[in-house]
């Protein structure tokens, strides 16, 4: 048998979406930490009875067929009407515009995503529409699959209505597990520029604990905060302590959401990653829509705008049914110029080789800010004194004036 990286064979393509563990009959594959701190899967080989199923379930050894090749994608704007509903979100709303709209036609709908776990590790869980919440916002660290895709075709074969969510790694790996098509299966990928390994995380949640003196209970990585005009900003994080302190801080100022934007911590495979291309493996892609304002000044990209490709006929009966949301269609040229994961992986921060060898001995927060340069307090403060109208305006007429 050729030996891969489920063999330990350099792991760095392998982003660790767990189908290989739970389509091994014989309970032969375990997970173990690799040096970039995400989860590597390895063979027991005292059970191992050399099937190869795991082998022929890998996404990345071999994609699925794509589901329409030929489909003519469409691109979307998008913002649910409700702000309550959108402050909940990642971006704009567009999970629970699809959740609902699903769930309005199935009313057994289960939705299967990443929820934070009690020990604030992040796990992909299936739960039912009503508790949807947990889904919710942006977990910036890798999800531990390991058990979804049984649970998910246990479901499906019973024939209840299942939305999955998930990074385009596992969205693949879920078509690769399932081997057929199934009506009553909805898929959403994201797009997406890397996940941070589940030991990051842990590494930077257990300074903090010790640094404050109490423990973190809950991590918000996508926070909307109102500046001092009501606009809305997303680009925050809020963390709670179980003191009952709550802090609130910028991305461009935290240690984790700043080495994370700056691409300072993903996992091996993200840098390379097999789906951030045009193939898209979902019925529909989310994102955020950056840069709209360019497209549209009504809607703010900090805001929350979340970007919407359709790209089966399954995606576009679905859209076709979305309510209470506000969305205006784009070309797919102007998604693809202003969201580059939907084209290429992420760049790797040139220090990024530096701070994984370190992270694991040295301080979190002086590791990242040796590594990239964070925010001065006094442009923040500047800022946040001006009104978003007139940075943008200011930002158009510097643009022009640069002829861009
Ligand atoms: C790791 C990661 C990287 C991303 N990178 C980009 C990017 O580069 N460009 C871009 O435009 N958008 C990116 N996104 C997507 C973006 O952050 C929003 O999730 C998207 O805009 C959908 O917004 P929403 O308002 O519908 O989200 P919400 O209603 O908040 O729903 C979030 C959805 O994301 C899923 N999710 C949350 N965390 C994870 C996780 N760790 N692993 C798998 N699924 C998860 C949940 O299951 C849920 O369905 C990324 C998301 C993640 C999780
Ligand atoms: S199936 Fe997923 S976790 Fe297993 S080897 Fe392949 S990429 Fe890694
Ligand atoms: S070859 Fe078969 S038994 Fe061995 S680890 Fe892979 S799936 Fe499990
Ligand atoms: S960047 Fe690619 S490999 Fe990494 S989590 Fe996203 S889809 Fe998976």
């Amino acid at each position: 048998m050729i030996e891969t990286f489920l063999d330990n064979k350099d792991t760095s393509s392998c982003s660790g979406c767990a189908a290989c563990s739970d389509v091994c009959m014989a309970g032969a594959i375990g997970f173990y930490y690799g040096r970039d701190g995400g989860r590597y899967p390895q063979i027991d080989t005292q059970k191992c009875i050399s099937c190869g199923a795991c082998r022929k379930v890998c996404p990345i050894g071999k994609k699925p067929d794509l589901i329409e090749p030929n489909y003519e994608k469409k691109a979307y704007a998008l913002m649910v009407e409700s702000p309550e509903l959108r402050e909940r979100s990642a971006s704009g709303g567009a999970f629970e515009a699809i959740a609902t709209a699903l769930h309005s036609q199935y009313d057994d709908l289960m939705v299967a995503g990443a929820v934070w776990g009690d020990d604030l590790r992040v796990y992909h869980r299936i739960v039912p529409f009503d508790e949807r919440e947990s889904l919710k916002k942006s977990k910036y660290v890798q999800s531990n699959c390991e058990g979804i895709y049984k649970e998910v075709r246990r479901r499906l074969s019973e024939g209840g209505h299942v939305l999955f969510t998930g990074t385009p790694c596992q969205v693949a790996a879920l078509r690769n597990f399932l081997k057929k098509e199934y009506d009553n299966l909805f898929l959403v990928d994201l797009v997406c520029h890397g996940v941070p390994g589940e030991d990051i995380f842990r590494k930077y949640i257990e300074e903090l604990n010790k640094k404050r003196g109490s423990q973190v209970i809950k991590v918000d990585l996508r926070h909307k905060v109102k500046d001092l005009y009501g606009e809305i900003h997303s680009k925050n994080i809020c963390i709670e302590f179980s003191n009952g302190k709550t802090i609130v801080e910028s991305g461009k100022r935290n240690p984790y959401l700043h080495g994370f934007t700056a691409g300072l911590f993903y996992k091996d495979s993200c840098y390379d990653c097999k789906f951030a291309n045009k193939d898209r493996y979902g019925d529909i892609t989310v994102g955020d829509y950056w840069r709209i304002q360019e497209l549209n000044p009504e809607y703010v990209d900090y805001s929350g705008v979340s970007c919407v490709l359709v790209n089966t006929s399954k995606g576009r009966q679905l859209f076709n049914k979305l309510e209470k949301c506000e969305q205006f269609e784009t070309s797919v040229d102007a998604l693809y110029k202003r969201n580059s994961q939907l084209l290429s992986p992420a760049k790797m921060n040139p220090k990024r080789e530096y701070f994984i060898s370190k992270y694991k001995t040295e301080s979190f927060d002086k590791l990242v800010d040796s590594c990239v340069k964070k925010e001065k307090m006094y442009k923040l403060i500047l800022s946040a004194l001006l009104p978003g109208k007139f940075k943008r305006n200011a930002k158009r007429v510097l643009q022009k004036a640069k002829g861009k």
